[in-house]
């Protein structure tokens, strides 16, 4: 084989072939301009070197390889170019193949600053209580592999209703959750519950005022009252994106059982209400009411630092489960879901074979059996 040596010239950008004791066929015919290359330039090198000139538009990394060609023990050198633009654009690709992405959990502790939500008989704020606990399902999260959190807010301040859905949707998040403590006029109302955005506004009494208590944050804020005349057509637009309704029904049910391991819960299902923190249309949003901050005993639960830990793992496994159920494109959760399907039918088909293998025993002594 013939040595040879390549290398790049640049302004104007140019590949040098030299080939020693070469030479260039007779009645070799350039190829035409093509991509990256211009043209082709042939020469003689040195003493009995054969030299390829290639007129590139571009800079080029070339790539090459050499194989046989045909069988007179002749060899052919195959030169790849690749522009700048499609070597990073191939170098990105297998970076998004070879690491997938996280799921972000946007975590909205609710009430802060101004606005200190309930308060129970013992003088405890909501806005403490679910700052505490959204810290630790952050810190939770985070632990997780392939799971990212980000928090509405991580001290005590105040911020409206609209800016924590929209910190969601900037963040690029998979989930919304907003952390809360529910108040009730009755101290002995009990019992931890999950809320998603209701379709047809405030679905009873009680969800109605809790929607509004829950509302009425805007005006400490200092948000304009009109800006709730458009509730209506807000919620309407929400409401078309079914999918991501469909998506928060599916966390919040999986997030009320794991509470409801744990602890009693308010009503047993997943209650709706026209929550304005949910109102994402394209973000599946809950709010969680941890406990009755109102219930003396309950207000005393979210107090105690081991109770809230409890809380907030109760959450993350009610949102991780749904992950690996209903898994976003280009996560870890896909990735996992993708492998295990892939193991199963790797199982399926050993448990097949298996199978036949033990036919096949089985033939064998039935087939010897008669002689016995
Ligand atoms: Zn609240």
């Amino acid at each position: 084989m013939a040595d040879y040596k390549l290398f790049e010239i640049a302004n104007p950008d140019r590949l040098v072939i030299d080939v020693s004791d070469a030479a260039i066929a007779r009645g070799f015919v350039a190829p035409a301009a093509t991509g990256v290359l211009k043209g082709v330039r042939t020469g003689r090198h040195g003493k009995d070197g054969a030299r390829i000139v290639l007129d590139l538009s571009a800079a080029a990394r070339p790539k090459t390889s050499v194989q046989a060609y045909g069988k007179s023990g002749a060899y052919r050198l195959i030169v790849d170019l690749y522009t700048k633009e499609r070597a990073s654009a191939v170098k990105s690709m297998a970076a998004l193949a070879a690491k997938p992405r996280d799921v972000v959990v946007a975590i909205d502790a609710g009430h802060g600053g101004v606005d200190p939500g309930a308060t129970g008989a013992g003088g405890t704020h909501e806005k403490d209580i679910t700052l505490a606990v959204a810290r630790d399902l952050a810190k939770l999260i985070d632990k997780q592999s392939g799971m990212h959190a980000v928090l509405t807010r991580d001290s005590d301040t105040f911020i409206p209703l609209q800016e924590r859905y929209q910190k969601a949707r900037e963040a690029k998040a998979d989930l919304f959750v907003s952390i809360h403590a529910d108040a009730y006029a009755s101290g002995d109302a009990r019992g931890s519950s999950v809320w998603v955005l209701s379709p047809r506004g405030a679905t009873n009494e009680a969800a109605r005022w809790l929607a509004d208590r829950e509302n009425r944050a805007d005006l400490v804020g200092g948000v304009k009252l009109e800006d709730k005349d458009n509730t209506l057509a807000a919620v309407l637009l929400d409401l078309s994106q079914g999918a991501t309704a469909e998506a928060s029904d599916a966390v919040a049910k999986r997030v009320l059982q794991a509470l409801a391991k744990i602890g009693p819960t308010h009503r047993g299902f997943v209650e709706k209400a026209n929550f304005v923190v949910l109102r994402s249309p394209d973000v599946p949003s809950i709010l969680v009411e941890t406990a009755f901050i109102s219930n003396p005993s309950e207000e005393k639960r979210l107090k105690n630092p081991a109770q809230r830990q409890k809380l907030a793992t109760a959450i993350l496994d009610g949102v991780r489960g749904y992950f690996e159920a209903t898994p976003p494109p280009g996560s870890l959760f896909a990735a996992n879901a993708r492998r295990d399907k892939l193991r199963n039918v790797a199982r399926r088909d050993k448990a097949q074979s298996d199978s036949d293998a033990a036919d096949l025993a089985d033939d064998t002594v039935a087939s010897r059996s008669p002689k016995s």
